[in-house]
């Protein structure tokens, strides 16, 4: 879409947000125009990301791959409100991301995004339901509709007769699913996945796949950073990154 990042940069105020407003109508989550992050290296500037411009509907599975250190990371971090950009603007569910403060962005970032990590990053002394509950302490949820919900959370991933175990007394895919129910608990528009089969062995890894695929079919959006092809394909799409450029946008037929 060469222009139009130039356009976009030069709308007022009420015109961003007026360009929020037609994003969300059209169920538009994710919208980045011509999206920067670089980062100074001695006298180098190193552009780790260096003009994206990516549109994410509402209930798309998306897989970002590239090689290492093709950018997926610094793009994830921004997608899920980890990080700002060095330019570009970025509209997450509507909202402008990219001018946001890092207060507002915490916010925002509870509210929408769901992260599934490589290492699962659980609490290793809390039960499967009480890691679960986490993101509802902090989103001020009261103690009784945060057990409710946090139970129902380990019923979606098949995980309710594991709920009073810790990290250490459950498998690697079971860890992982603590993980997603507690990224889901929230209710959140995205589901971020950076490498998600990553630490798992191959069944495993097939089964957290099937996991994502019936996550999706019951509506949720995905979003899954990987470097792997044969995972990048259990995606609806693949965005092909490199050298923190879109190079390719490929629709991944499924027949049943
Ligand atoms: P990937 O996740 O695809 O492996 P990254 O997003 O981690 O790639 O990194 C993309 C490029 O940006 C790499 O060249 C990396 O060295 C560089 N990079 C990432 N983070 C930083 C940073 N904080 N400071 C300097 N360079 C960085
Ligand atoms: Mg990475």
């Amino acid at each position: 879409m060469p222009g139009t990042a130039v356009a976009e940069h030069e709308l007022s105020a009420e015109q961003r947000l007026e360009r929020g407003e037609e994003l969300r109508r059209q169920g538009i989550v994710i919208r980045t125009y011509d999206l920067w992050k670089s980062y100074v290296m001695g006298d180098q500037e190193i552009h780790a990301v260096s003009g994206v411009d990516v549109e994410i509907k509402r209930g798309e599975y998306v897989a970002i791959m590239g090689p290492s250190g093709s950018g997926k990371s610094t793009l994830m971090n921004l997608i899920g409100c980890l990080d700002t950009p060095s330019k570009g603007l970025y509209y997450l569910n509507g909202k402008l991301a990219s001018e946001m403060e890092d207060d507002e962005l915490a916010r925002i970032r509870n509210k929408e995004i769901g992260f599934v990590f490589q290492t699962f990053n659980l609490l290793a002394r809390a039960s499967a339901l009480h890691n679960v509950e986490l993101p509802l302490i902090y989103a001020g949820v009261s103690a009784h509709e945060r057990i409710e919900r946090a139970r129902e959370a380990l019923k979606a991933v098949d995980l309710q007769k594991r709920m009073d175990h810790k990290p250490n007394e459950l498998s690697g895919g079971q860890r992982q699913r603590v993980a997603i129910a507690r990224a889901l608990v929230n209710k959140p528009s995205i589901l971020l996945a950076d490498e998600p089969t990553g630490a798992l062995d191959s069944t495993t890894g097939v089964e957290i796949m099937a996991l994502f695929e019936r996550l999706h079919s019951e509506g949720n959006t995905i979003v899954l950073v990987t470097h792997e092809a044969d995972i990048a394909m259990h995606a609806h799409r693949v965005i092909h990154i490199r050298d923190g450029k879109v190079e390719r946008d490929e629709a991944i037929s499924k027949r049943n």
